[in-house]
């Protein structure tokens, strides 16, 4: 049996598979003929549409409006309470932030409403396809709302669609990205958009019709169409109505994942050649491929925001979070306890216009370096608190931990990672990282050693403020190069000092400041 036999058995087997279904991946593709209906849907209510506003009344919802905000209820599934499959929330704020960059010339802002929603259910997590989970989805809906499904979907594990009978959209959790083409795919979807090739679904146009014309009519009973021609107007025009509807997305007989160019070698019905555009997000050409929507899609997605009858929402923060974020405690390098509690707390600086803020904390290899392998606490923090509580279960005295901050509000997701801090589990009440030995708040290398340049690349690590010098000394003990009272700002600074008199050899460089000296032995070869 070839896979498209099995494919169309498994729509038959399947009843529930009349959503449109779509692999997004370039490989197995998987294109259900039944997402037909689905599309008949979507295409029923863009044609409701056409019908509610007048030429001028669309004119102005798309050049007269201003940033809508469009709330987005993510149903984040895993398939046991202890989260098992769930999407990382870094994903999730990754692909939010790529979703808004693909509508933000539609003035369009997705926020996150309220909180991302852990939901616990086998089914959605084992076949979010099956006709239980789609009335788990259907249950689970946030009314006024774009309900975004994300799940591993196991067993079936190949696509992601829009439910025009459900008015959700699943998203396949291995296809969510930070170029978000997938979500804004789908979200098309959702805002009566078809697939630019929509009718040739689960037909291979090139196969049947290689290096003919294709004919007026395809296929019989409930599945017959008429493909869109090319010309764009005039008597052999029908771009209007065929396909997706829209006289500004190129004829396309493509159904199956295709990379790009492609050529195609059939031709429309009366032998004009195909110049389908691959450019275009609801082609069904590679994600590298697909980069944006046509004018006449955004209209309809404005259009359909308005028949949608969505208030223009207030989420709780609009303005961009743009910054990172420093510890206040522990600070870098100190002690974090007493873990005897059952909690300790992680507290940061307050990032401007952040409303929550996604904390990550990790084990550390035995050299110092964080392990992102091991977890010990990922999630975000609601309510705006620059603090954490930090549970004590996994954590061991003496041991070394890093932790990160990504700072965000409902709209705005796209701050970077803080820099990893590092602290050290400890069993007593901690003291302040200024009564740390110096070895714990500091710390001094050469960073390219032996040194074969016409200077020296120092690396000095603060976790507070400190005023200090460096000065180099020949094995001699003879001074050979100072740079006295700096102020080492908190965090990594390089210092460079010129080596132009120094002959090849062993020196010593040593970093003192009030709290204690450091030294390392630096090598001149030139
Ligand atoms: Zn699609």
């Amino acid at each position: 049996m070839n896979s498209k036999k099995l494919v169309l058995l498994l729509c038959l087997i399947f009843p529930y598979f009349s959503h449109a279904q779509h692999n997004h991946s370039q490989h197995n593709p998987v294109n259900c003929s039944v997402s037909k209906e689905a599309g008949a849907l979507i295409k029923a209510r863009l044609m409701q549409n056409r019908q509610l506003f007048d030429t001028k009344e669309v004119e102005d919802l798309v050049n007269k409006r201003t940033i809508t905000y469009l709330p987005l209820s993510i149903h984040n599934v895993s398939g046991d309470a202890s989260g098992t499959g769930k999407t990382p929330e870094a994903t999730i704020l990754a692909f939010l932030c790529g979703l808004n960059a693909f509508y933000a010339d539609q003035n369009i802002q997705f926020y996150i409403h309220n909180s991302i929603i852990n939901r616990v259910n086998t089914y959605i997590y084992n076949n979010a396809g099956s006709n239980t989970s789609a009335n788990y989805m259907v249950s689970y809906k946030v009314a006024g709302t774009i309900n975004l499904y994300l799940s591993a979907s196991i067993n079936n594990a190949g696509s992601s669609w829009y439910s025009p009978q459900g008015d959700y959209i699943m998203l396949q959790k291995n296809m969510l990205t930070a170029a978000a083409k997938t979500e804004s795919h789908e979200i098309g979807h959702f805002f009566t958009l078809n697939h630019t090739f929509y009718g040739w679904e689960g037909i291979d146009a090139e196969a049947d019709y290689s290096g003919q014309n294709v004919p007026n009519n395809i296929g019989s009973g409930w599945s017959a169409f008429t493909p869109e021609k090319v010309p764009r107007s005039g008597s052999q025009s029908n771009c209007n109505q065929a396909a997706d509807g829209f006289c500004d997305t190129e004829a396309d007989y493509y159904s199956a994942r295709t990379n790009c160019p492609y050529n195609p070698t059939m031709k429309d019905p009366n032998g004009y050649s195909l110049d389908p555009d691959e450019s275009n997000i609801m082609s069904y050409a590679s994600d590298n491929c697909v980069t944006q929507f046509s004018t006449e899609q955004k209209t309809a997605i404005a259009v359909d925001i308005a028949a949608r009858n969505w208030v223009n929402s207030s989420p709780n923060g609009t303005a961009d979070v743009t910054g990172l974020t420093t510890p206040v405690s522990p600070l870098a390098g100190a002690l974090l306890g007493p873990i005897t509690n059952s909690t300790v707390r992680i507290e940061w600086d307050p990032v401007p216009n952040a409303t929550m803020y996604y904390l990550e904390v990790f084990g550390t290899y035995f050299f110092g370096a964080v392990n992102t392998s091991t977890v010990i606490f990922k999630g975000v923090v609601y309510g705006g608190n620059a603090f954490y509580n930090l549970p004590t279960t996994d954590l061991v005295s003496g041991a070394k931990y890093g932790w990160r901050i990504k700072a965000f509000n409902a709209t705005s997701t796209c701050a970077g990672y803080s820099p990893y801090y590092l602290f050290e589990a400890s069993g007593a009440v901690t003291t302040s990282v200024e009564d740390l030995p110096i070895e714990k708040q500091m710390q001094f290398e050469v960073k390219e050693n032996p040194v074969s340049s016409s200077f020296i690349p120092f690396s000095v690590y603060a976790a507070t403020d400190v005023i200090g010098s460096i000065r180099m000394y020949s094995m001699e003990g003879k001074e050979v190069v100072s740079f006295t009272k700096q102020e080492f700002k908190q965090g990594q600074s390089i210092i460079q000092l010129p080596t132009d008199n120094l002959t090849n050899g062993v020196y010593v460089a040593v970093l003192s400041t009030s709290r204690g000296t450091l030294q390392q032995k630096v090598v001149i070869s030139r």
